[in-house]
């Protein structure tokens, strides 16, 4: 049922800042963000392993607008929604926004297949 409400909220969202051009940002401390999700979201946890292992990296950022975009082939997410309780962004809608930037990873992927532009 998540997987359904977070592929409907791909359509409809689609083109909201999709590969909008970032500033300069800073990597931020893998290992510390990951051992921080992975001990208080589980499910979220799962899924960014999920997404790993099919092939796209997932990748942490300290000065980011907004909770995560989609970059050439890889999910850049901003550490401070992922690295501390945040009320206003629970687990399940966590999910919903790593989903979504996938989301936006598979449809350039399949549009580069086809040979056309990805947007
Ligand atoms: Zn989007």
């Amino acid at each position: 049922m998540l997987r359904i409400y977070a592929l409907l909220s791909i359509c409809i969202l689609f083109c909201i800042g999709a590969f909008a051009q970032a500033p300069h940002q800073e990597r931020a401390n893998d290992k510390e963000v990951n051992a921080f999700v992975e001990k208080t979201y589980p499910k979220l946890w799962k899924e960014l392993k999920k997404i790993e292992k099919e092939g796209t990296a997932v990748e942490f950022f300290t000065s980011m607008k907004g909770p995560g975009r989609a970059g050439k082939e890889k999910i850049q997410l901003n550490q401070s929604y992922f690295n501390q309780p945040r009320p206003a962004f629970p687990e399940d809608r966590l999910i919903v926004v790593v989903l979504h930037e996938y989301g936006h990873i598979l449809h350039a992927k399949k549009c580069r297949e086809k040979g056309g532009t990805q947007f």
